[in-house]
């Protein structure tokens, strides 16, 4: 349904949940952020509405500069905390939006290559492919390219990756997804309202586009894997 990503220097959480604030009024189920903390990729994630996750980390805080957060509209699982995103696999921690149409063959091929699920969604599955092609590759956009191009239905996505500090990758097919432009922090969001609290600065994804960001800049890809430069586009601010 929502998504926001941000990699910087201050505070991130707080910044994901002003952001996932602003995207409530779309409607949601349960809501979830992850982020980077020594090094190490947490979680946080609750049924209802923002407040409840604001309670969760309240009692257990997250501090971190680099993290993705989303609220889920479910599709593929009942809403419950287990199916709530972000989605974790060995080093791989992502949120999507849309459906995933071919998950259950992915499923299947990855079940049999030894590994278990946790969740009901269709998402867990892009998790697990993404951390098995890190097993054939050390560059964490070659890997997501690989999977990227086994996916068949309508994506937004938003990945961290244990070990890769600062890194937040994304994609899109099918559902929007923008990169924010800030001062030393950059931002992916799931339109120019959830980056409205930061920055005013977009640029628009195309189809196929996906994306590497860090607090300094962002690397674009067509559906060709070629680089590219989508046009950064000034906003009107939002409120
Ligand atoms: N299909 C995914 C799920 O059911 C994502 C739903 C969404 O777009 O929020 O978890």
């Amino acid at each position: 349904c929502g998504i926001i990503g941000v990699t910087g220097t201050g505070p991130a959480v707080p910044r994901l949940i002003d952001s996932l604030k602003r995207l409530e009024y779309r409607g949601y189920d349960s809501a979830g952020v992850a982020a980077l903390v020594d090094g190490r990729i947490e979680r946080r994630r609750a049924k209802g509405k923002i407040r409840e996750l604001e309670a969760v980390l309240a009692a257990d805080p997250l501090e971190a500069t680099v993290g993705i957060g989303h609220t889920r509209w479910a599709t593929h699982g009942a809403p419950t905390e287990i199916n709530a995103h972000p989605h974790k696999a060995g080093r791989v921690t992502l949120v999507h939006n849309g459906i995933i149409e071919n998950f259950a063959e992915l499923k299947a091929e990855l079940e049999a290559a030894g590994r278990t699920f946790e969740s009901q969604t269709d998402t867990e599955v892009v998790a697990h492919a993404i951390d098995e092609a890190l097993t054939t590759t050390n560059d964490p956009l070659v890997a997501f390219k690989t999977v990227l191009d086994r996916l068949t239905g309508a994506y937004a996505l938003a990945v961290l990756i244990e070990g890769e500090e600062g890194l937040i990758m994304g994609a899109r097919r099918g559902s929007p997804l923008v990169v924010g432009w800030g001062e030393g922090e950059m931002y992916l969001g799931s339109d120019a309202l959830a980056v409205g609290p930061f920055t005013t600065q977009i640029s628009y994804l195309e189809e196929g586009d996906y994306v590497g960001i860090d607090r300094s800049g962002a690397r674009m890809f067509d559906v060709d894997g070629g680089a590219v430069d989508r046009p950064v586009v000034q906003v009107s601010a939002s409120s």
